[in-house]
């Protein structure tokens, strides 16, 4: 850690004392100056529940800003949670990238950034790498366990995962997927990333945490039934790691583990227009299968593109809105583990 030994201290202030007992609702104050405010700061919330010495949890939500499932579920666990129901510490950031979050958007409208493209972040940056520096250099290592909670967002729908990452170290990654197994979501996935580089998952993992992920639906919303998932994983995760002692048993559900094994999984758009879906969600596909075809819009009488399976598996994510753009991420395939 040579490296981050040189740089300045992060400018975040927490209004949270991190090393005392009960529960505490605060901020993450990061000094914001604007036009609208010339002191002003973004107010980050923030709850740490602790109550002695033993492991920690952090917990955060829309690290993108259009994605709901975490931070529902995650404002909901800081309002209820007590120290009482703790052994440990957890500290609980609902809302990771604030400003994309009351904004509605992936990215921070002060400076585009994608929090989770901004990793290891720098304390002289912009929101956002500042943002991701504090994560990376005060909150990660204090953690034991880590789970960031995602979803699609507004251009992305996926059948509801939990997901950890093949790593090299092998204990490590099976801690991880012991915990993507506590969060009993109705799928489990062993993730391969399309671009890991300056991803908050690769931080952690980085430092040897335990880390667990999710992609819990998406266009932009939550669903009763993704909500739900959300709840019930997050304390499953915490009574598996031993963290919540509230005398539950992990509530275990029916899941199917699925696998990405190679980029063949990922369908990428060639062509802009209009995308006709022909499977959904959930459904089994074969190589070759049709997933889906882009109408060209400009004219009538022309042919669609057509685009198909390179595996056999399920349709485990697709593009959520009606046009599409060459380039887009239009549908990915995982393929079923038995
Ligand atoms: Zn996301």
């Amino acid at each position: 850690m040579t490296a981050t030994a040189t740089l300045a201290p992060s400018p975040v202030m927490p209004t949270v004392d991190f090393e005392r007992d009960g529960v505490q609702h605060g901020f993450l104050r990061l000094p914001y100056s604007r036009d609208d405010s010339a002191w002003g700061s973004v107010m980050t919330p923030i709850t740490v529940v602790r109550n002695g010495s033993g492991p920690t949890a952090l917990l955060t939500g829309a690290n993108h800003g259009d994605e709901y499932e975490g931070a529902v579920a995650l404002f909901d666990l800081a309002r209820s949670l007590t120290a009482d129901r703790v052994a440990g510490r957890v500290i609980i950031v609902p809302a990771m990238n604030y400003p994309a979050f009351q904004a509605g958007t992936r990215t921070s409208p002060i400076d585009r950034g994608n929090l989770n493209r901004s990793f290891p972040g720098r304390p002289d940056g912009t929101v956002t790498q500042k943002i991701a520096d504090y994560f990376n250099r005060v909150l990660l290592p204090m953690a034991d366990l880590v789970m960031d909670i995602h979803s699609g967002g507004k251009t992305l729908d996926f059948v509801p995962f939990a997901a950890a990452h093949i790593l090299p170290d092998k204990d490590q990654e099976a801690r991880c997927f012991a915990a993507v197994a506590a969060f009993a979501a109705p799928y489990s996935m062993r993730m391969l990333e399309i671009d890991a580089v300056g991803m908050y998952d690769t931080a952690a993992e980085e430092q040897g945490k335990i880390f667990v992920t999710t992609e819990l639906g998406g266009g932009g919303t939550g669903r009763a039934e993704t909500i739900a998932i959300a709840k019930r994983g997050v304390r499953n995760v915490l009574r598996h790691a031993g963290i919540l002692a509230d005398g539950q048993a992990v509530e275990k559900a029916p899941g199917r583990w699925l696998d990405m094994p190679s980029a063949d999984c990922f369908r990428f758009a060639e062509d802009s227009g209009l995308i006709e879906a022909c499977v959904d969600l959930g459904q089994p596909v074969r190589a070759g299968d049709l997933l889906a075809r882009i109408h060209p819009i400009g004219r009538t009488g022309l042919a669609p593109a057509e685009y198909r399976a390179a595996l056999d598996g399920i349709l485990a994510a697709r593009h959520f809105p009606g046009l599409v753009k060459a380039g887009d991420c239009i549908a990915v395939v995982g393929t079923v583990e038995d």
